[in-house]
């Protein structure tokens, strides 16, 4: 915000100036990591997991030996899909297949490093369920103790990964700004390591991945549109980071247009958009709850991601979110997170509004995992038919179902 840069010995993680908003960013020297980051580099490189990018990162290496492996999910060519929606080239990134079935593994595999090289024992944060799973199942991994905080509306899956993988888990009577507000109290009173999302610019870091991902597996050619919803901001703003880094070290010749989702039942992001205005407290009023956030912790970085990119903003209803979660298990066999949905009903709606054109290239994230949540999903489907254990009654059912 005010434009100043600090010597990475200080460690802050936000500006002493510009407080909480001031969210810092990490700055490399991209001539010197052109000396090792080349095609050849990624050719060579066997590494399955995020740490294939460790020269750009800002980890320890020596810390990264004993996590989950994260990141090098699939890039599907959505065939079915993209029929139905009229597209020549469209992708789906799976983020649902990651350890702990989201994308928010990016960033928590970084937070267990950076607690190890800081050689804390306990990491705490406030989420509304992705970002605290992933925590506990990462820090177990490390060995590490995890204090979660959670809105009283955390889906039971997500809580169920929690208590499975051994945290310390407790329910803020409240919504996500009252467990965001706990969580911080308490880090200050016990001095733990701090996961919570916006505040830790090295966790963006690991959200960039995904971008670095994308660029490789699309043979460094950039998608013109990547697709993502937006909760606090530090997934938009870490894909921005990842294609600029690409950018910045000549592998790829442009950096893809963002399209940020929100849900209409909380779209601060949206609103702000529309009405050209700062960014307002929303409510909090939606199904997908992994981007219900209604005070965005990450809102500079997450606007830039989208100005800097040519991007824009769109909102979508929680039917169209159920919508577009049938539509992408039918048609590509990947079950999604009302959140992950999100994106698609964004992408839907991007299309019938020509936003986005028959000939582009489009990636969408997938961002999370449908079995964290079935009970949302139920919502979106239809009841199965009982019937008797009878052959002929099967029979005369099948043969009506096809006359419908
Ligand atoms: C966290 C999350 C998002 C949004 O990420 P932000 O950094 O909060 O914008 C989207 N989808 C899923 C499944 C998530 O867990
Ligand atoms: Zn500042």
């Amino acid at each position: 915000m005010c434009h100043k840069t600090f010597a990475k010995e200080l460690d802050y993680l936000t500006c002493p100036e510009c407080g909480e908003l001031g969210i810092l960013d990490i700055k490399y020297d991209y001539e010197q990591m052109k000396q090792e980051v080349n095609q050849a580099y990624f050719q060579n490189n066997k590494e399955d997991s995020i740490w294939r990018y460790l020269p750009m990162l800002s980890v320890n290496e020596e810390f990264t030996k004993n996590t989950l492996r994260v990141g090098m999910t699939p890039l599907y060519k959505a065939l079915n899909l993209g029929k139905i929606l009229d597209m020549d080239h469209l992708y789906v990134k799976d983020e649902g297949v990651n350890p702990t079935q989201s994308l928010k593994d990016r960033a928590s595999v970084i937070a267990v490093v950076k607690a190890l090289e800081k050689n804390q024992k306990v990491i705490a944060c406030s989420s509304t369920g992705n970002a605290a799973s992933s925590l506990a199942g990462n820090a177990a991994k490390a060995g590490l103790e995890t204090v979660i905080f959670v809105p009283k509306r955390a889906p039971l899956g997500k809580l169920a990964q929690l208590l499975v993988y051994g945290s310390t888990v407790i329910k803020v009577d409240g919504d996500y700004k009252a467990a965001f507000n706990l969580s911080k109290l308490a880090i200050d009173a016990f001095g733990w390591y701090n996961r919570n999302a916006a505040i830790n610019p090295h966790l963006v870091e690991g959200k960039k991945t995904i971008a670095l991902e994308i660029g490789e597996q699309l043979d460094f050619v950039s998608p013109d549109w990547v697709v993502v919803s937006v909760g606090d901001g530090c997934t938009i703003a870490g894909v921005y980071k990842g294609f600029y880094d690409l950018f910045m070290l000549g592998l790829i010749g442009k950096i893809p247009r963002l399209l940020g989702v929100q849900s209409e039942g909380c779209a601060p992001f949206y609103k702000a958009f529309l009405e050209n205005k700062p960014l307002e407290p929303a409510e909090e009023n939606t199904i997908a709850d992994s981007i219900a956030v209604g005070i965005p912790r990450n809102p500079v970085k997450a606007i830039d991601a989208v100005n800097h990119s040519e991007g824009t903003w769109i909102s979508v209803t929680d039917e169209q979110i159920l919508q577009a979660m049938k539509l992408l298990g039918s048609t590509e066999g990947i079950f999604a997170e009302p959140a992950a949905a999100a994106s698609l009903a964004g992408l839907v709606k991007a299309r019938k509004e020509n936003i986005i054109e028959k000939e582009a290239t489009v990636v969408f994230i997938s961002t999370g995992n449908g079995l964290k949540d079935t009970k949302n999903a139920l919502d979106a489907i239809e009841e199965p038919v009982t019937l008797a254990c009878d052959i002929d009654i099967f029979i005369e059912y099948m043969k009506k179902k096809k006359e419908k």
